[in-house]
């Protein structure tokens, strides 16, 4: 493997690294310090990917399925190599905690793998005397993904399908992104996976483009209906992984220390900014003082701070707009007047460099409160009480996303029979934010249409085709 550099970031188009002549920026959320200038892309940029990539597209479709997936895995032996690297740069850009970056960049690698061991067999929907009919999966063509993070949900399984695919990293953290299709260029062949890095503006002259066959968008849910929007009038093939408000229910029955440890982590880790963090915990009636003492106990013990310090659990919010939202969200928690368990609504954010934020615990919110009702994607965790199945059944469904959702209880009827009515495209049993290769992952609801991971994921890349042979008809 040719050795890489962490300190210049370019575009990749056409297997080539280009610098373009305007750049921008990102800021380091733990220290407000500008990181290295990346590309701020053009629509001549725009324009000359694509191309590129349907030059690729027929190419790297003949090309033997084994054969691409051979290529991912010695790609994804490389990501992990460069593991603690990527951890380090994610960490200068994003914020989280080290440790936590250079797991998340192992597990780009697993991620990538897990595509490399599906497959797409041709299925025999009839072979008789006179006729034989199979139904195959063959690559869309020119894909775009559009994402925050996790750049292999995308790349992996377009590349094992025989796609070729075009990546724009968020604007805010745009390094990891970069670093690893430059990296993928020692792999796979010009134009089949290329990235370009922008402003905002860059997502509607991908969206728009008609020559790109499909979008797979990963963001909020206001964004997602505009892509879909910018995408109708060719037709694009959409997956889009959007936002979530995600209930956990916590049953009478459980070890209250070690669920509300875990509980903490699983609303709290990376500051509360992953979709599919618990963002509204139900905690049966029972039990509720004693779980939101041992809650509270956790959430103080986390410790907020530079990502790089290895005693951080909590690194900054990623991003200024994020954190001014994150402001005005806790100006309407005073507004309502809602009783606070944990944090200061007065110091919750610091006043020196870097966009840190400590965690709040809100105390038995009303239901309707802009608390449990929107997703805050920063720390903010609302905790409330159940007493029947039913309701609380109901207060978890009655949200417009579906995202994840999760029970924890040891009886495990109890626990089956709940999880069973969860509107939620992830529902977790004793467990919540955990995703798996081969564990199809997409959101109900306004969390999203399509999905990603398992073999669902891997078919969102392909069309179907049958194949009608009438053995004697010519
Ligand atoms: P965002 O919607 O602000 O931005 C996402 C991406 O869209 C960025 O790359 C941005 O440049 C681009 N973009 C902006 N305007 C565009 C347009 N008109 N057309 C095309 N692209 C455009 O989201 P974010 O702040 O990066 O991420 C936070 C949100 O993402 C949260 O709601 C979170 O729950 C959600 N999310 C969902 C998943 C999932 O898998 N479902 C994963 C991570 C984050």
């Amino acid at each position: 493997m040719a050795p890489l550099d962490f300190e210049s970031f370019y575009n990749v188009i056409d297997g080539k690294l280009e610098a373009t002549a305007e750049t921008r920026h990102g800021i380091n959320p733990a220290t407000l310090e500008q990181l290295p200038p990346v590309p701020v892309s053009t629509r001549n940029d725009v324009n000359r990917a694509v191309e590129a990539a349907q030059r690729a597209a027929a190419a790297w479709a003949a090309t033997p399925i084994e054969e691409r997936k051979q290529k991912v895995i010695q790609y994804a032996d490389a990501v992990d190599a460069l593991a603690n690297e990527f951890g380090k740069m994610m960490t200068l850009e994003q914020g989280k905690p080290l440790s936590h970056a250079i797991g998340e960049a192992h597990g780009a690698a697993y991620f990538l793998k897990g595509f490399a061991k599906m497959d797409l067999p041709d299925r025999v929907v009839e072979d008789t005397e006179h006729r034989r009919v199979v139904t195959r999966y063959v690559p869309i063509g020119v894909c775009v993904g559009i994402v925050p993070w996790n750049l292999t949900f995308k790349m992996g399984p377009a590349l094992v399908a025989g796609c070729t695919i075009i990546l724009k990293p968020s604007p805010f953290t745009p390094y990891c992104g970069l670093k690893m299709i430059e990296l993928a260029q020692q792999f796979f062949p010009p134009g089949v996976v290329q990235v370009l890095s922008g402003e905002d503006s860059l997502g509607p002259m991908l969206t728009e483009h008609p020559d790109v066959a499909k979008i797979s968008f990963t963001g909020s849910t206001g964004t997602g209906i505009r892509v879909l929007q910018s995408s109708a009038p060719s037709l694009k093939r959409i997956t889009l992984e959007l936002g979530g408000n995600d209930p956990a229910i916590i049953c009478s029955d459980i070890d209250i220390p070690k669920v509300a440890a875990r509980v903490a982590m699983k609303s709290f880790v990376n500051s509360g900014q992953v979709c599919i963090s618990i963002k509204r915990l139900y905690v049966h009636s029972s039990i509720y003082e004693e779980f939101m003492a041992e809650l509270s106990k956790a959430t103080k013990s986390l410790v907020v701070g530079n990502g790089m310090n290895e005693s951080t659990d909590l690194g900054p919010i990623q991003n200024a707009m994020q954190y001014e939202r994150l402001k005005d969200f806790v100006a309407s928690i005073k507004r309502d007047k809602l009783t606070i368990a944990v944090g200061d609504l007065e110091n919750t954010f610091s006043t020196g460099n870097g966009y840190f934020m400590s965690p709040l615990l809100i105390d038995n919110p009303p239901e309707d409160s802009r608390a449990v009702v929107e997703e805050p994607f920063g720390p903010i965790l609302p905790v409330l009480k159940w007493d029947t199945e039913e309701d609380v059944i109901h207060r978890a469904n009655h949200s417009a996303d579906g995202l994840g959702a999760s029970v924890w209880s040891r009886d495990m009827a109890q626990a089956e029979r709940m999880a069973g009515q969860l509107q939620a495209g992830l529902v977790w049993i004793n467990t919540h934010q955990e995703l798996q290769v081969d564990a199809v992952f997409g959101g109900h609801k306004h969390s999203g249409i399509g999905s990603e991971l398992g073999i669902e994921g891997l078919k969102a890349y392909c069309l179907t085709q049958s194949v009608i042979h009438d053995k004697d008809g010519a």
